[in-house]
């Protein structure tokens, strides 16, 4: 699969399309999910063209890897989030309905979130 250049996220890195902007650095974007899960959702983006967690992982640079996820630490310290607690998702492909193609984060808080997916899966 190749990057499609495309994707909302790609347009929204370009400023193409707004966003609520919670955090950016050289290596990260950080904005409001537009349909909130929780009173906190909040998207990571690495800046890099990385299709999902698989492929940044495998082809990041070991600084964009290091940056982005020490970013996530930043905006939950900077939201507050560390005494409540939050939640770190990413959706890989198909099977977790990935459905932007541009690799990131869900930063999720604010309330109890329950069990971590819904049970009977097995
Ligand atoms: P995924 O299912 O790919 O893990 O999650 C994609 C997320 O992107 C969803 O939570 C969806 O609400 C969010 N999203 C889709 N389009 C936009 C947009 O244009 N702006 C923002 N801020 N979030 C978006």
């Amino acid at each position: 699969m190749t990057y499609d250049t495309d994707n909302i996220f790609a347009k929204i890195l370009r400023d193409e399309i707004p966003c609520d902007k919670v955090y950016e650095d050289e290596y990260v974007l950080a904005f409001n999910d537009i349909l909130p899960q929780a009173p906190v959702h909040v998207l990571l983006i690495p800046k890099g063209e990385y299709i999902s967690f698989d492929d940044f992982s495998a082809k990041g640079s070991s600084a964009e890897i290091t940056g982005f996820y020490q970013a996530v630490q930043k905006v939950a310290s900077q939201l507050g989030l560390q005494k409540e607690g939050y939640r770190i998702i990413s959706n890989m492909g198909a099977n977790a309905h990935q459905e932007v193609l541009h690799y990131h984060l869900h930063l999720i808080a604010g309330c109890d979130l329950g069990r971590m997916i819904k049970s009977g899966l097995v």
